[in-house]
């Protein structure tokens, strides 16, 4: 195969007509050409090789170009890369559904495929809504969630994402208008943070349930919106609180699923369930876009009681390319022992990481899992720390304060120590507080 290397006249084609995300078309940040890319590496078409600290937001747990998802999507193209999930169904979905109700918690017996994460928020809004329209509570239209959450880019998920990191007040006119409470704060267990963080929560139920179908929230870590880790306790009262007033939990696993967190979900570190569960990135291993969202036989009944059926239907649902991946993916992951080597990075990455600690540039460091958070005092010049990460031999895409890394499970240890100390590197060179 030849290399795919993009001419000089292509990438100022690149520059001045393809929009990459969160940028600006007349002034757009400089674009790296990848060319391949090979467990934990990618090739750049100068030929430099970066180890990979992305996984490619989240996704691609095994790495990239891995033999066993090569075969199982190849296979799957020669006997069909899509068939409408309209009136038909399939081998691909029908396996993928059975592992996810039996992988998540037992009350999860249903399952949505949506084309990517942002749809299967949608749609798990949708679903909540409409419960609560099938019980002739027609008032419970709104959702609760916390700031700092991140939810997606449409705009279902965009009202209830954090208000200033997706720029509410441009969209105030159109976007609905939903209840947001303070981000949970408790990650180091302080328990007057719990309580007071919960309790705010709680008036606003209190004061608002019959107007609320559901509360939204990422467990555990707060991704985009801010990299925020907190405590399990926080999670439990939580789903306290949605029993107490009848109202339905919605879990945006779509981040932390799937053994990011050292769980295999997020919610396993508090024991509690979901009404409706929302997963997608890792669910393909990186391969293919894909979410699923799943849901209890409360809610899933309710809705179809009196003929209701579910207002939702991608052209693309259920894409059998993008199940017999994710089936292959699912496997390597669980027959595994995944939950080790999760642990064996959470190790290095505390390990590696503690020194930053003291950097007078850093204010915070937070690891959990196969995460690794470094909050800067100041947001950083994404241009030059990207370009002096790449000269590193990293791949690493800092956004505001944050400069994060979810590797690929497979990492090594010897390539992670490359990765820690090279972004420790980077990061002492940047101007202090
Ligand atoms: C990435 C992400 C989404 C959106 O998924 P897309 O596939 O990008 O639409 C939603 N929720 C969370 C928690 C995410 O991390």
């Amino acid at each position: 195969m030849s290399p795919q290397t993009p001419t000089e006249q292509q990438l100022q084609f690149d520059q001045e007509h393809i929009w990459h995300p969160y940028t600006s078309m007349t002034s757009p940040l400089p674009v790296y050409p990848v060319v391949s890319a090979s467990g934990v590496r990618l090739t750049l078409a100068d030929g430099r090789e970066l180890i990979d600290g992305m996984a490619s937001w989240w996704s691609a747990i095994h790495g990239y170009n891995h033999p066993v998802l090569n075969q199982a999507i190849t296979e799957q193209l020669s006997r069909m890369s899509h068939v409408m999930f309209g009136g038909i169904t399939h081998q691909p979905a029908i396996e993928l559904a059975e592992t996810l109700i039996s992988i998540t918690a037992d009350n999860l017996q249903h399952v949505f495929f949506a084309d990517s994460g942002s749809v299967g928020v949608e749609v798990a809004l949708k679903m909540a809504i409409q419960y609560w329209h099938a019980q002739d509570k027609t008032s419970k239209s709104k959702m609760l969630t916390v700031r700092n959450g991140y939810h997606g880019d449409t705009f279902g998920a965009m009202a209830v994402t954090d208000p200033e990191g997706s720029m509410h007040s441009l969209y105030k006119d159109i976007l609905p208008k939903h209840f947001f409470a303070d981000a949970p704060n408790c990650w180091r267990n302080d328990n007057r943070e719990i309580a007071h963080n919960a309790t705010q929560l709680h008036k606003v139920l209190e004061q608002h349930h019959d107007e609320i179908a559901a509360i939204i929230l990422e467990p555990i870590v707060q991704g985009a919106g801010g990299m925020r880790i907190y405590c399990p306790e926080y999670l439990q009262a939580v789903r306290a609180y949605c029993d107490e007033y009848d109202v339905l939990l919605i879990l945006d696993e779509i981040a932390t699923g799937f053994g990011r967190t050292g769980k295999l979900f997020g919610y396993e570190h508090a024991d509690i369930q979901a009404d409706i569960l929302v997963v997608g990135k890792a669910l393909t291993g990186g391969y293919m876009t894909l979410a699923a969202t799943l849901c209890s036989s409360k809610v899933a009944h309710g809705i179809s009681q009196n003929q209701g059926v579910l207002m939702h239907g991608p052209t693309f649902m259920a894409n059998p390319l993008a199940c017999s991946v994710a089936n292959a993916n699912l496997a390597l992951l669980l027959n595994a022992d995944w939950q080790s080597n999760i642990q064996r990075i959470e190790h290095m990455l505390r390990k590696k990481l503690s020194v930053c600690g003291t950097l007078p540039m850093v204010k915070d460091v937070r690891v959990i899992g196969a995460i690794g958070i470094i909050e800067m005092q100041h947001p950083v010049d994404m241009e030059s720390i990207q370009r002096e990460f790449v000269n590193a031999g990293i791949w690493v895409r800092p956004f505001g304060k944050l400069v994060y890394m979810m590797p690929p499970y497979i990492i090594s240890d010897n390539d992670l120590t490359t990765l820690c100390t090279s972004i420790i590197k980077v990061i002492t060179q940047q101007s202090p507080s």
